[in-house]
């Protein structure tokens, strides 16, 4: 059973993932993690998101793994728990231009169905439903409002000691979705059979609870 939850960022898709792999005992995968990563190894290296020979041999050379149950998945780039940094600003501010390139979204995706393969899984991210999982039993479009995803991240930020505006999160969120929908490679798009669950205003208890009932009329 593959559950493909896709959506913009701050639409509530991790905790709601996360918490779906653990009710259902199957297998979460966090593919915005992995882009994570290749983009925190090319800031360190200064490579430039134009730079399609190096980052190919980047990412050849970069292993990405997860530890833990959900809530408590750790992520690791070449053996160095790189959890905390992958969130921080550095790397959020750049990601949607390191994902973008041909070279790293080809060899995420292959990394991402072998990963997912053969087992159940929960995966989230931008191009679950259209490209990586095209034959998912259960496609979720996650969304919420703006505003509401902007509070988020500015939880998300504080929890990390960083403070921000809703302005200038909403500005963020927003250049973020503009960059990932435009790409020209698997775009962020909804799959035409995903169903949408907009979580303005819901509870993570009543998200999952969505999901669930769902997944388990699926499982039948
Ligand atoms: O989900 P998260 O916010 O961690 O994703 C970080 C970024 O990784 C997204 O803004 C997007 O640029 C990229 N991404 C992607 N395709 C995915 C998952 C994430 O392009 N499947």
């Amino acid at each position: 059973m593959i559950i493909a939850i896709d959506g913009p960022a701050g639409s509530g898709k991790s905790s709601t993932a996360k918490a779906v792999a653990r009710h259902l005992n199957i297998t979460y995968l966090d593919t915005g993690a992995m882009y994570r990563v290749i983009t925190l190894a090319a800031l360190r290296r200064v490579i430039a998101p134009s730079d399609n020979e190096a980052l190919a041999e980047l990412v050849a050379g970069t292993s990405i793994s997860f530890t833990g149950v959900p809530p408590d998945t750790r992520v690791w780039m070449n053996g160095e728990d790189v959890s905390e940094e992958i969130r921080g600003e550095a790397v959020t501010g750049k990601v949607s231009d390191y994902c973008a390139p041909a070279v790293v979204r080809r060899a995420l995706v292959d990394e991402q169905r072998r990963m997912g393969g053969g087992c159940s899984l929960v995966c989230e991210g931008r191009d679950i439903g259209t490209t990586v999982f095209p034959g998912a039993d259960l496609k979720i479009f996650m969304t919420a409002s703006v505003a509401e995803r902007a509070a988020r991240r500015q939880k998300d930020f504080a929890r990390m000691g960083i403070e921000k505006s809703i302005d200038e999160l909403a500005a963020e969120l927003a250049d973020r979705d503009r960059k990932d929908s435009s790409r020209a490679v698997s775009p962020f798009s909804k799959a035409d059979d995903a169903v949408d669950l907009d979580t303005t205003g819901m509870t993570l208890d009543e998200q999952v609870d969505w999901i669930v009932e769902r997944a388990r009329k699926v499982m039948k």
